[in-house]
């Protein structure tokens, strides 16, 4: 007989395990609370034009994100680098640049650092020193999950000035977290994937498209030649495990049933419906509401439109600013170039809960100062888009807090990028997720995930 998966959560993680259960030839029924798919990388519109709740990107290195977007056909709407390249503006006019040549990794970037005008020559030796030192660090090693990056970088004599100008520049807006704060575990992951293991991991890739058209929409169609069952607007209030097997959900007034369960909700949501006795942490029994501990932290989305062109790049990274990075959106508006600018502030608890207003009075002015151009444009309109619970909060001690996808009930299994991925919560964490939990739901089945991540062979005709 068909096994029947049921899926709670229609962000990536969700609709991943979904497409690959169904793939794998389950019957699967996918149960959203929202009016959409997508999670938490969604866009909504706005006197008829679509916004993006937060800018997302990906490097090259995000195999199993990259192979979602094949799945659901949508891998022609995003751009990749050919190599990194990543402008560094200032208020002072200086520009700089993190790019890679395409020589083998550490010499791939020893040019850039050679050239970068924001670190001493004492400073780029300190960065060499502790690059080279982390490239030998295990993310995987539990201790690194004790203490901060920033107490590691400390051991070096990184001083505050070379933090700001290379290691929280990338580090802020991957962790969403500073170095002072952010597990080192998590930084080493993401430094040596991204920068240090291979010489083009960390090619920067970003949406042509609004991200509701390039995950959302995209993949209720996947979904749905999958002959997946989408049910949106449909909250589940309690998941029940049957003592003669099987599962059953309640949402909405109704009862769903099936003999798997795909529980890929946030960790918050994931505390509440976890049946007791179910959640392992490190494959011991622990009680849900430990999960608290993950905590949160949130990302603020400014949008200006301005009335001519102020920026000639994709995007660029800002130093002694409060921008920390800028992305030219004018496509999504389908405006000239330059003109709809999207700023991205991650680790942002000093920002979320400013008002529109102050927003204004502080990003207005750091764009002028970083953008010439911007100080005789108007602006004709400045949205701000919040994300208060945007990621979990990768400090030291998460890693203990993260399950992996099974439970220690047979055929529940747990999805999201707050999971055991190895990932800070990204897109390419929610879909390995995603992939994991399909698997762990299979009895007996293990889904082939070479390269690491990729979506398995399709069992089933699509
Ligand atoms: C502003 C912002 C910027 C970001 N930038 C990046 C970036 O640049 N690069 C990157 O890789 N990642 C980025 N991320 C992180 C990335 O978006 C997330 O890690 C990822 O999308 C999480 O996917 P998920 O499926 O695990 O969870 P979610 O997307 O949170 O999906 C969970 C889903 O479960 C649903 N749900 C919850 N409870 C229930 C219930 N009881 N019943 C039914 N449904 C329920 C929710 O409605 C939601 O749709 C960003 C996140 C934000 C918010």
């Amino acid at each position: 007989m068909t096994r029947r998966l049921i899926v709670v959560g229609g962000g990536l993680a969700g609709i991943t395990a979904a497409l690959a259960a169904a793939d794998a030839g389950m019957s699967v029924t996918l149960l959203e609370g929202r009016p959409r798919l997508g999670g938490a990388t969604f866009s909504f519109r706005r006197d008829g034009r679509w916004l993006d709740n937060g800018q997302h990107v990906f490097l090259r290195c995000c195999t199993a994100y990259r192979g979602f977007l094949d799945r659901i056909g949508t891998a022609h709407l995003v751009e990749l680098q050919d190599r990194l390249d990543v402008p560094v503006l200032t208020p002072w006019g200086t520009t700089g640049r993190l790019h890679r040549s395409g020589l083998p990794s550490p010499l791939h970037l020893s040019a850039a650092l050679s050239r970068y005008p924001f670190l001493t020559l004492a400073g780029r030796a300190r960065v060499g020193v502790a690059a080279m030192a982390l490239k030998r660090l295990d993310p995987d090693d539990p201790k690194l999950d004790e203490t901060t990056f920033g107490a590691w970088l400390d051991r070096f004599g990184v001083t505050g000035r070379e933090r700001a100008a290379m290691w929280d520049l990338v580090g802020v807006a991957t962790l969403n977290l500073t170095a002072e704060h952010a597990s080192l575990a998590m930084a080493v992951k993401v430094f040596r994937t991204g920068l240090l293991d291979t010489n083009d991991g960390a090619d920067i890739g970003w949406s042509r498209v609004p991200l509701q058209q390039l995950h959302g929409d995209a993949a209720q169609r996947a979904l749905e030649d999958a002959k997946v069952d989408v049910r949106l607007r449909t909250r589940v209030s309690a998941l029940d495990v049957l003592p003669e097997g099987g599962f059953t959900v309640a949402a909405d007034g109704a009862t769903v049933s099936g003999d798997a369960v795909v529980l890929a909700v946030p960790h918050e949501d994931a505390a509440r419906l976890l049946p007791p006795g179910a959640l392992l942490l490190g494959d011991r029994p622990a009680d849900p509401t430990v999960l608290a501990g993950l905590g949160s932290s949130p990302i603020v989305n400014l949008h200006v439109v301005y009335d001519r062109p102020v920026f000639d790049h994709e995007f660029a990274a800002g130093l002694a600013s409060p921008v920390q990075w800028v992305f030219d959106r004018s496509a999504n508006l389908g405006l000239p170039r330059g003109r709809y600018l999207a700023v991205s502030h991650s680790a942002a608890d000093a920002e979320i809960d400013m008002t529109h207003q102050q927003l204004r009075e502080r990003y207005l002015p750091a764009l002028e100062r970083l953008l010439p151009a911007a100080r005789d444009a108007r602006v004709e309109e400045f949205v701000v888009t919040k994300e208060r619970t945007a990621t979990f909060r990768a400090a030291p001690g998460s890693g203990r807090l993260r399950p992996h996808a099974h439970t220690a009930v047979p055929g529940l299994a747990l999805a999201g990028a707050w999971t055991a991925t190895g990932w800070p919560a990204t897109m390419e964490g929610a879909v390995r997720s995603g992939l994991a939990a399909a698997e762990a739901t299979i009895p007996g089945r293990v889904l082939p995930t070479t390269p690491p991540g990729a979506f398995p062979e399709r069992t089933t005709t699509p």
